[in-house]
């Protein structure tokens, strides 16, 4: 039967597999997934399949639910989603039973979510390796070794690029964790390739005539062989694969973290003197005319983390007249939360004591968050996430917050037994893997929680620190908070004391040397728009470093930190100027698939981001002489240029451009 029909493919079910048969390419057939239930691994089949609803969805998607019945008594529902125009597909299912049935181990821990033929050919894409140089996750790409991953070895992904000389197989799956930390792998054998659970994926005596066994989400698409999917994929981050639409808006991010650090380590003072309404209200005002749309208040602007609300102590007027001012100027207010802390003291604590993070059976020691009052670490894969979504949608209304930065959250760290991830009859380390794993979708409910009620509303997720849940899952929800000082002294072998102040970070003045860090994972832009990727940039310094850094945030990470009041007013009107001219273009920069030249820290480096219509900007960085460069975009409009760069319209519709130093090329 035909499942859907789109102007590049038709998806269909037919003798008891998935077959996606694109325009003039063979068609591809996946399986029905295979799990261990009660003892038995079991493969599913559709014997009868039926009652397919098709739903379409603000982001331009359709999608269609097919409800199959196994004949031996599971009913599976199968969910996928298209995109007019893009050839990728998101696929996911449901599996419940009628009589009482358990997913077991007895073969160890079974999930084959999909398998095809394929394996004969294939590039590894990673998304979260660590590159410990600039301390941020970086992309890359591998090919695959037959001689190493196999039928019983597995490779992480989460994504795959198959070749088999006639089409180009692209999957991948919506998870998380920094590599080689596998919760799911790829495992060639022969020549096929199937999707499989690792570790966590669930936990032995699970009830799936309680509770249906939801599978994470997977993508899938073909490609004729001389196409690369990278564009196509990119354009699915960016247009598709959420339905959270406003956490893919190119708003320019202001973040009150720096400003609360250099009092710290410059002014001697404590991260949070800054929390005060004055000292905001001057910030908010020059972020506005700098040409910021969302402005962040970091941590310590509640009174405890769990009830979080306004400390009075310091905003005695609450947040009135800072929403009265964020108004006035059309800006966004976000705040700063560590998602799993919860006071001692705080109202909350008394009924969620269970709900505390345990290891080995004792819960954590208390600690104090940023000088405020000492919190437990709660599970958030436990009843918890439900009171955290719930408080999340309230501050909406209250506060009139729609921007949420999430911080301090580790992959790792609880086995308890009476949670969401297993009970007294796993082992302790199979509760922790499934805490792992599931970590990341509790996140995504409570996103996607907060986001029915409030569709604006953006969540950021800080995964500036090693041991995160960084790859395609959490990007269906929200957006990541990439990078924050880069590299610590003692991560360069230089000891801590001779950091000037105390600030153990490095990389924390204007100038070139912070902006190579931050752009080096702007290698991410090939398969996802680096716009899902804030990074802050430093408007201080002298003029050459406020170019630098203007055409480095520009090119998607959009974020400006400092100390506001110390940024000259010549650099103020800069930025505003500079920003205003942006704003023109930034749809046109977020959509264009990036072509670069060089690396961070050569003497010459290139980002052409123009899009199809010819408008967007072309950003240099140089260390001096003259360096030519020509567009492959046809840029047609007014051309406006920052720094020491001319340019010229050549023959064929595109720009010569001549840079003897930092500089953007704006094409309008
Ligand atoms: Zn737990």
């Amino acid at each position: 039967m035909t499942i859907a029909k789109t102007n590049l493919f038709s998806l269909s079910l037919d003798a008891g597999a998935f077959c996606y048969c694109r325009e003039g390419l063979d068609p591809i057939a996946f399986s029905l997934p295979a799990l261990e239930v009660d003892g038995q691994e079991i493969a599913f089949r559709a014997d009868r399949a039926g009652g397919l609803e098709e739903r379409h969805l603000k982001s331009g998607a359709t999608e269609y639910t097919l409800r199959a019945y196994d004949g031996r008594g599971y009913h599976l529902t199968f969910v996928f989603r298209t995109f007019e125009g893009n050839p990728i597909i998101k696929y996911s299912f449901s599996l419940r039973s009628e009589a009482e049935a358990r997913l077991t181990k007895a073969h160890g821990e079974r999930v084959v979510y999909l398998a095809t033929e394929g394996g004969t050919d294939m590039t590894e894409v990673r998304f979260a390796d660590y590159d410990r140089f600039i301390h941020s996750f970086v992309p890359s790409e591998e090919a695959v070794d037959r001689r190493i991953y196999n039928e019983s070895n597995g490779f992480m992904g989460p994504m795959v690029l198959d070749k088999n000389g006639t089409r180009t197989l692209l999957l991948a799956y919506e998870h998380g964790s920094q590599n080689p930390d596998k919760y799911l792998a790829f495992y060639p054998s022969g020549t096929s390739l199937s999707v499989r659970a690792v570790k966590g994926n669930y936990y032995a005596g699970r009830r799936i005539d309680r509770m249906p066994f939801d599978s994470i989400v997977f993508h899938i698409g073909v490609f004729p062989p001389e196409e690369d999917p990278a564009a196509a994929y990119r354009a699915f981050q960016l247009k598709y694969a959420t339905n959270n639409l406003a956490s893919r808006e190119p708003y320019i991010f202001y973040n009150t973290w720096c400003m609360q650090e250099r009092d710290r380590w410059y002014n001697g003072h404590r991260y949070l003197d800054a929390m005060n309404e004055e000292r905001i209200l001057r910030e908010i005002d020059t972020a506005h005319r700098m040409g910021v749309d969302v402005f962040v208040i970091d941590t310590g602007w509640y009174a405890l983390t769990g009830d979080w609300k306004v400390n009075r102590e310091k905003f005695p007027n609450g947040f009135d007249r800072i929403n009265a001012r964020l108004r006035e100027f059309g800006m966004q207010l976000g705040l700063w939360f560590n998602p799993r802390a919860v006071a001692l003291e705080s109202e909350i604590m008394e009924g969620y004591e269970d709900c505390i993070m345990e290891v080995d059976g004792q819960p954590g020691i208390p600690q104090k968050v940023w000088e405020t009052p000492e919190s437990h670490n709660m599970c958030l894969v436990s009843r918890y996430w439900e009171q955290f979504a719930n408080r999340l949608t309230e501050l909406v209304e209250e506060l009139g917050v729609t921007y949420f930065k999430w911080d301090a959250i580790d992959q790792y760290g609880c086995d308890s037994d009476h949670h969401l991830h297993g009970g007294p009859e796993n082992s302790r380390e199979e509760r922790a893997d499934c805490y792992a794993f599931s970590l990341g979708l509790y996140m995504a409910k409570i996103i996607d929680h907060l986001c029915e009620a409030c569709p604006n509303a953006i969540v950021d997720f800080d995964i500036t620190e090693p041991g995160r849940y960084t790859g395609l899952g959490f990007l269906s929800s929200g957006k990541y908070f990439l990078i924050n000082n880069g590299p610590y002294y003692p991560c360069y072998d230089v000891e801590e004391h001779l950091s000037v102040r105390g600030w153990n970070n490095i990389f924390v003045n204007p100038g070139p040397a912070r902006t190579w860090v931050c752009r080096t994972p702007l290698s991410y832009d090939r398969w996802i728009p680096s716009v899902l990727f804030l990074t802050h940039y430093l408007p201080d310094g002298n003029r050459n470093s406020q170019i630098i850094n203007l055409a480095s945030l520009i090119l998607g990470q959009n974020g400006i930190w400092a100390n506001l009041d110390e940024v000259s007013e010549e650099g103020v009107q800069m930025f505003g100027e500079q920003l205003a001219l942006y704003k023109q273009v930034k749809h046109d920069i977020t959509e264009a698939y990036p072509i670069t030249l060089g690396q961070p820290g050569h003497g010459f480096e290139v980002h052409e981001k123009i899009s199809a219509r010819g408008r967007g900007a072309v950003c240099f960085f140089t260390d001096g002489g003259e360096y030519q460069y020509a567009t492959r975009g046809r840029p047609t409009g007014e051309i406006r240029i920052l720094g020491e760069a001319a340019a010229e319209r050549i023959e064929d519709g595109s720009l010569l451009i001549r840079a003897r130093g930092n500089a953007i090329v704006w094409c309008l």
